[in-house]
């Protein structure tokens, strides 16, 4: 019996990333304050979202999640959530039609605000701060009064994360989705890329195929399907007290849910069997992910799994593999190994970023986009060998024309990068690259 769990339940095991909060009474106050504001997501969407999940586990359906590494408060327009919900719209029609497979559409948004770092510190001409955590923690200009951890900024951060739900909510039931809108999805910069040709082609067929189900009595008025979809919200649960605040239980179930969020993830520097961030996770009913980095071992795996999903419920879990294009060869196969052995459920995901980020020449953190389709090619390679499925993949990008990784169709080059560099964070996919990587997703889908 794996001893009891409460929301707070996290706060007496070690924890690490946690900011270092000066005034501990402001901390406690905004935190009483949170609890008492209204949900973002409902459980019973949690649920959904889990059933859905459960059938990418089984083989049935692929999971596509993305967006922005770390959202921030000065970009926090409504072009920015319509931009991106086009690309993601985009990239799910890619795998949807070309690669014929069901899939489940889950953002990195609406909460995705906390980052951890490697190190506690940052210096800059010899001045030593403490890191950017991320805009729900402090700022990031490097002063010493905007790097304090604030938490205030929580506030914000469940503010904007309600109003860009609010947006998403809209876009997907409101008509924009409608799918006989499928060309006007392509954005203006991207209609003379590679990747936006295709598209085009692709969009062609569909409309199509619309003509002729409109023909025979198929249309968007009276099918749900043509004219809306469902996008979830997801984000690394690494403010535990922000998450805590917002950790309610289900009226229908009596369970408690994470209602930050529909979906919450740890990151690979969090996963600590006996620490807090999994002690947290383990007890909020909804669909969850683990980051799965190089020093996972399968042993500690198997041990993860019995405590994050002991009914061993189909779509409660997803593991996200990160572990750098040369090392998925060298882990994953013994990860699905042990996994399959003990006929455990999981939805597995790749995440061709975080480890393939390097620094170039000029300084700048980059990600080769030839790297990112290694990952993913292998990724399936592997799958296709043990005879698993490969579940979905799991991308930084934005729908911004951003140079931030190098390379794709239309080449950003290392001299490119200060062009449009604008991350908070890690470097992601632009509009391009992200169709790209769709197109090239899908082909693997299909064999
Ligand atoms: C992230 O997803 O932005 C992240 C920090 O990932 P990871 O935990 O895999 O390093
Ligand atoms: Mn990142």
């Amino acid at each position: 019996m794996a001893p009891r769990w409460s929301p707070d339940s996290w706060r007496s095991k070690p924890i690490e990333q946690v900011p270092d909060y000066r005034d501990a009474a402001a901390l406690a106050e905004v935190e009483r304050q949170l609890a008492s504001f209204p949900p973002l997501v409902f459980a019973g969407e949690a649920r959904e979202l889990k059933a859905k999940l459960a059938r990418v586990a089984q083989g049935e359906a692929f999971l596509l999640q993305g967006g922005d590494c770390a959202e921030s408060f000065a970009e926090h327009g409504p072009d920015t959530i319509r931009d991106f919900f086009r690309v993601f719209l985009q990239m799910a029609v890619v795998l949807t039609y070309a690669g014929g497979s069901p899939v489940v559409k889950v953002g990195r948004i609406a909460g995705q605000f906390a980052k951890p770092r490697s190190s506690p510190t940052e210096s800059q001409d010899g001045v030593d701060l403490p890191s950017y955590r991320g805009d729900i923690i402090n700022d990031i200009n490097f002063s010493e009064e905007e790097r304090e951890p604030d938490p205030q900024r929580m506030h914000m951060a469940y503010r904007q994360a309600a109003a860009t739900l609010n947006l998403l909510r809209a876009f997907s039931q409101g008509g924009y989705a409608n799918l006989e809108h499928v060309h006007q999805w392509n954005l203006g910069f991207v209609e003379d890329s590679p990747a936006g040709h295709r598209y085009r082609e692709l969009s062609d067929h569909i409309a199509e195929t619309l003509r002729f189900m409109r023909a025979i009595g198929l249309t968007p008025e009276n099918t749900p399907q043509l004219r809306s979809t469902s996008l979830y919200t997801s984000h690394e649960a690494l403010l535990l007290g922000y998450e805590q605040a917002l950790t309610r239980i289900d009226s229908t179930s009596g369970d408690w849910y994470a209602t930050s969020g529909h979906f919450l993830w740890a990151g690979d520097r969090t996963r600590q069997l006996d620490h807090a961030h999994l002690e947290f996770l383990r007890g909020v009913k909804n669909p969850i992910g683990v980051k799965c980095g190089p020093s996972l071992a399968p042993d500690e795996l198997l041990k993860l799994i019995d405590l994050l999903s002991p009914q061993n419920e189909p779509g409660r879990l997803t593991l996200i593999c990160r572990f750098g294009a040369d090392k998925v060869g060298d882990h994953l196969p013994a990860l699905i190994r042990a996994v399959e052995r003990e006929g455990k459920s999981v939805v597995w995901t790749c995440d061709p970023m975080h480890g393939n980020t390097i620094k170039a020449g000029s300084g700048y953190k980059t990600r080769p986009f030839d790297l990112i389709l290694k990952e993913a090619e292998a990724f399936f390679d592997v799958h296709r060998a043990e005879g698993t499925h490969a579940g979905g993949i799991h991308v930084e990008m934005t729908g911004n024309n951003v140079t931030e990784c190098v390379g794709g169709a239309k080449a950003v080059t290392e001299t490119d990068l200060s062009d449009r560099y604008h991350t908070h964070c890690d470097p992601r996919l632009n509009a391009d690259q992200s169709i790209e990587l769709a197109f090239i997703v899908a082909e693997r889908l299909r064999r």
